[in-house]
């Protein structure tokens, strides 16, 4: 469950200036793929069109084997979890921003996915900037814990799909190493779409897409990107 098809996909924002322009890929359930490229290639575009927040101008995005336009937005974003660089939470505990996208989960449920992303000692205090109504502040949250908390969400979650988006902003490499477990095990068995701006940072990935302006410049394992110089 959770395979993705970019069948000749074709986009643009403005009717003058294409964004897309005949993008074919297909990434197997439960397989990685990272489109690497630089600022300006596409690659966000291409995140938001599997979330279905535009249509494709031509050609088809399909999940499994259905086109994401025979199917309710709802359901194609509940089908996709997001681990953005720079998360951003609500006014309200770690916990309650843990079980926003399932408000079903129990608390044993939402303690279990802050144990596996490691920020289980905290779910109970507000984020940074905010202050409780007996006036505790809110806990200093670095970038590689906001984004566990990102993460944490994503395991409560549990969608087929999974978008990383590594690409807004670079996380110092203490950190990245930090975070490195917690999404390796949130994006085992499950479709992921990892957005990169460098090849170096997705060494894992089962396919490496190049992004140029558009269009698929080069593709393959990392070993064979690399060995092409
Ligand atoms: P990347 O993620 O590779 O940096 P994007 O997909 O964000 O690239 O952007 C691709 C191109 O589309 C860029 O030229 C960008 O300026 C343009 N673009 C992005 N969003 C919009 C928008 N909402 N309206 C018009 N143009 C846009
Ligand atoms: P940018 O900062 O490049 O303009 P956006 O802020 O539109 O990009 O979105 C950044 C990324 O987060 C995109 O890849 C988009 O798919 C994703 N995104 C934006 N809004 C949401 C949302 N409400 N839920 C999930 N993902 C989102």
């Amino acid at each position: 469950e959770g395979r993705i098809v970019f069948d000749n996909v074709r986009f643009h924002y403005d009717q003058n200036r294409p964004i897309l322009k005949g993008i074919d890929f297909e990434v197997p359930a439960g397989k990685s793929v990272a489109i690497v490229g630089p600022s300006g290639a596409g690659k966000s575009t291409i995140s938001r069109l599997l979330f279905r927040f535009y249509d494709v101008s031509g050609g088809a995005v399909r999940i499994d084997d259905q086109d994401v336009r025979d199917v309710t937005q709802e359901s194609v974003r509940s089908a996709i979890g997001m681990v953005p660089q720079d998360t951003v939470l609500f006014n309200d505990t770690i916990a309650y921003n843990i079980r926003y996208g399932r408000p079903d989960a129990t608390d044993e449920e939402v303690k279990e996915a802050a144990r596996m992303a490691q920020i289980h000692d905290f779910i109970e205090r507000l984020p940074d900037g905010y202050q409780s109504e007996v006036g505790e502040r809110g806990l200093k949250l670095s970038g590689g814990e906001k984004q566990r908390v990102a993460i944490a969400r994503t395991i409560l979650k549990a969608p087929p799909i999974l978008i990383l988006d590594e690409a807004t902003s670079a996380l110092d490499t203490h950190t990245e190493r930090e975070i490195q477990t917690a999404l390796d095990q949130v994006s085992k068995n499950r479709t992921t779409l990892v957005i990169a701006h460098r090849l170096s940072t997705v060494v894992n990935a089962d396919q490496i897409i190049v992004l140029e302006a558009g269009e698929i410049a080069e593709r393959g394992t990392h070993a064979q990107l690399m060995a092409k110089g």
